[in-house]
């Protein structure tokens, strides 16, 4: 991945290409290096540009960001809170998602990625004046309130809830990326003690690809196993106390928040529907 500058020259192990070769030339175009070898000019796309680019922390993979934009249902227009931003990757697929008339706020504790995410967004998006970075800790506070969406990427973002919880509006989605299953158990289990939150559901995102050559049809040899996994919820308004006790079917998401289950056993059929 090149920046073209005329005058320039990209040196490869095959050989040196001119960049005024490609500058005002349409996109495809196959050019020669100095070697004879051919090279074929793409722009690089977003999930090209990701694997790519300047990294301060771990990024999110390409096949981990479309599933938080497919999961977190962010669309054009919502009004989305992100944290952490670290080198920018998953707010970038945000800020496409959200479109000129959606926003995306992220909170960054670290000045340096900040500063990278910044760059990042910025060289592949141009200005984006609908995204704003702040600078501190989302443990502390969540300043914003009707948001649409709450999307994390940091280690303990059951410590996010009690705010999120206030700052999401009714029927917000909140969406946690998260890299071990221990994690992912406190997360679930906080969600699940609250009423406000319903529709508790995490996964994993594999991707196999496959070789697909003459009479050799069959998996790749290697593939990335483990990134993280994706714990989505919905803010809901918690069901008012019923001066009996409701049947569980009354209660939004199978009761998944319900605060007295003396009998164990809904719990159970709530895990499994
Ligand atoms: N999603 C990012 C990577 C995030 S890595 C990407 O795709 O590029 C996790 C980030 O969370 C790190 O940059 C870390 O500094 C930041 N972080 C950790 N705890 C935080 C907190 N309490 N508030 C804000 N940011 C936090």
């Amino acid at each position: 991945m090149i920046t073209l500058q005329r005058g320039h020259a990209f040196h490869f192990h095959r050989g040196i290409v001119s960049h005024d070769l490609l500058i005002g030339e349409s996109e495809g175009i196959t050019v020669r290096a100095t070697s004879g070898a051919t090279l074929v000019a793409l722009r690089p796309t977003f999930a090209e540009y990701v694997l790519k680019m300047k990294r301060g922390a771990q990024v999110v993979y390409p096949k981990d960001i479309a599933m938080i934009l497919l999961h977190g249902d962010i669309h054009p227009g919502a009004i989305v809170l992100e944290a952490g931003a670290g080198s920018g990757a998953l707010t970038l697929g945000l800020l496409r998602a959200v479109g000129p008339e959606g926003r995306v706020l992220t909170y960054e504790i670290r000045e340096d990625f900040a500063a990278v995410a910044r760059a990042n967004v910025e060289a592949f998006l141009g200005k984006a004046e609908n995204l704003e970075i702040k600078l501190g800790s989302v443990y502390e506070a969540i300043e914003e309130t009707d948001l649409d969406r709450v999307i994390l990427d940091l280690p303990e973002p059951w410590r996010v809830l009690p705010a999120a919880r206030t700052a999401l509006r009714p029927g917000g989605i909140f969406v946690a990326y998260l890299p071990t299953v221990l994690q992912v158990h406190t997360l679930v289990e906080e969600l699940r003690a609250d009423p406000s939150w319903t529709l508790v559901s995490t996964f994993e995102a594999l991707v196999r690809p496959w070789h697909v050559e003459g009479r050799s049809v069959r998996p790749e040899h290697r593939m990335v196993a483990h990134t993280g996994f994706i714990t989505s919820a919905r803010r809901v308004v918690p069901p008012a106390p019923a001066a009996g006790r409701p049947p569980a079917d009354d209660v939004p998401g199978g009761g998944a928040g319900e605060p007295e289950d003396p009998s164990g056993e809904e719990k159970l059929s709530n895990e499994d529907g």
